[in-house]
């Protein structure tokens, strides 16, 4: 079944694109961001060590965010494709996907890289809220919630995420650079890096991805 990877600078609009997107393809979504805070918020050992890297906006070591993907293939049945959010994020994750998803009887489909300028990451980044009951996101002025600091769907405080604070987001961005960018080249090698322009508006870039997904779709029948 599929397996797609989306790549992307912080703030590129990977977790807003990528979660309704695998729902309407009936693809299982596996963040490992998401996975990350999850484990903070439960205060389980992974979640413990991988706090600080998150909280100064450095990468979680390689071998802890490769359990979360290898424990997420072991339970993920054969039928159902997958979509990784924000994995691989360093030219070793990508090495050991290709290990973990080969011993799964799968292989990676498509690598897409959602990108955009920096001046447009630091905006949405900076002004990026985030309810506390549910992740729900909303921007303070491209898309702001009903009544200000208040979730619409869950009536939750929205609240401003650690790493997106200036410092951090800029250390983000860096982290990114250094070490995620050169995973384009990898896959760009593998002739299966596809490149979408993240700077439009979201529904230009959910059109965008939908085409790329229904080509790929064509290709992959
Ligand atoms: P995200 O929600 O995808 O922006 O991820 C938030 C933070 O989680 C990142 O800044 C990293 O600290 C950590 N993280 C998420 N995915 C990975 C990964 N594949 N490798 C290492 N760290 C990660």
């Amino acid at each position: 079944m599929t397996v797609i990877s989306v790549l992307g600078p912080p703030g590129a609009g990977k977790g807003t694109q990528c979660r309704p997107l695998a729902t309407r393809r009936g693809l299982t979504y596996l963040s490992t961001g998401d996975a990350l805070r999850r484990a903070i918020h439960d205060g389980t050992p992974l979640g413990v060590h991988a706090a600080r890297y998150m909280a100064a906006g450095d990468l979680v070591p390689d071998r802890l965010v490769r359990e979360v993907i290898r424990s997420a293939l072991l339970g993920l049945p054969a039928e159902d494709g997958l979509l990784l959010d924000g994995y691989p994020r360093t030219l070793e994750q990508a090495e050991s996907l290709e290990v973990d998803l080969d011993q799964a009887g799968r292989r990676l489909d498509a690598a897409v890289l959602v990108d955009a300028p920096d001046h447009l990451l630091v905006a949405r980044l900076s002004g990026r809220r985030v309810c506390t009951v549910a992740g729900h996101t909303y921007h303070v002025s491209a898309s702001p919630p009903r009544q200000a600091g208040v979730c619409d769907d869950d009536g939750s405080p929205l609240v401003q995420r650690d790493d997106d604070a200036p410092a951090v987001v800029m250390r983000r961005l860096q982290t990114y650079r250094t070490r995620t960018r050169p995973v384009t080249a990898f896959y760009e090698a593998r002739n299966v890096l596809h490149t979408i322009d993240g700077s439009p508006e979201p529904s230009v870039v959910e059109t965008a991805l939908a085409a790329l997904l229904d080509r790929l779709d064509g290709v992959h029948a």
